[in-house]
């Protein structure tokens, strides 16, 4: 795949080198109001109709509200250590062939574990030499799990991008594909722990795809400021069809920066009209 080149110098982050995660909008400090969502387009060679189609396709697959039963599954407690043995083995499977990108990314990241009493899950990956620093939190949920998963995917895509930049719609498919392969693992684990995770993450889903509305009303105006939620629920969508359908060598294009969004429509037939 060729390698996408944008003319803008932007870093559309607060820091571009920071890769900033979770549920909070971490991003939208001062600086990233310097830019509007005429530089987000082009930066992701992005027009307004692609993104609508995309807004639509996430709220097609918006996942329904959970049975009021099944309410409980995500009880369990998991103990910080196993959730990130299981992110290892998860990334392992996901990527049988990357193994010492994966393990050697493992075994470097720094893990900073943060005390959030008020059960905050805001995380966040610093892109810092020579490897990643993951700043997170951890109350045992099956929800921290997948935070994990997906922090982890933004260390991998740091490390697989050789710190190049790469524009913020592709490190969130990057970290959202984490989530996915943790989800992965856990279905080959057994019904009851697959279960387990879907609810948070079709949680999380619902709540992502609720930030479209943002940008839906962003849409119309080309010089509306830059928010960094526009990017989660276009990576959201195109996460999910992406697992649904490409290789896992293609997919590692992806982590590597080398596949800009044109090319990931493409390869899902998502194409413009
Ligand atoms: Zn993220």
């Amino acid at each position: 795949m060729s390698r996408s080149r944008h003319s803008l110098p932007l870093h559309l982050d607060r820091d571009a080198r920071v890769q900033p995660s979770s549920m909070s909008n971490p991003a939208a400090g001062p600086q990233s109001k310097r830019h509007c969502l005429s530089d987000w387009l082009s930066l992701h060679e992005l027009d307004q109709a692609t993104c609508r189609d995309l807004l639509d396709l996430a709220e097609h697959d918006l996942p329904s509200p959970p049975a009021p039963a099944s309410a409980d599954t995500g009880a369990q407690r998991f103990e910080v250590e196993q959730a990130w043995k299981r992110t290892l083995e998860a990334f392992q499977a996901f990527f049988p062939a990357r193994r010492e990108i994966v393990d050697d990314t493992f075994a470097n990241t720094t893990r900073i574990l943060v005390d959030r009493p008020d059960g905050s899950r805001k995380a966040l990956t610093l892109d810092v030499a020579p490897y990643p620093a993951i700043h997170y939190s951890f109350h045992g949920r099956a929800a921290d799990c997948l935070i994990i998963a997906h922090e982890f995917g933004h260390a991998l895509q740091i490390r697989a991008s050789r710190r190049s930049f790469t524009p913020p719609i592709v490190r969130e498919i990057c970290a959202f594909l984490g989530e996915h392969a943790l989800l992965s693992h856990a279905r080959q684990q057994g019904p009851p722990e697959h279960a387990m995770l879907l609810q948070p993450f079709d949680e999380d889903s619902r709540k992502y795809y609720g930030k479209a509305t943002r940008l839906r009303k962003a849409l119309p105006r080309l010089d509306a400021p830059y928010d960094y939620s526009w990017n989660y629920p276009i990576a959201r969508v195109l996460a999910a069809r992406i697992m649904e359908s490409c290789s896992p060598e293609w997919i590692w294009t992806v982590f590597k920066g080398e596949t800009s969004v044109p090319d990931i429509l493409q390869e899902l037939r998502l194409e413009p009209k």
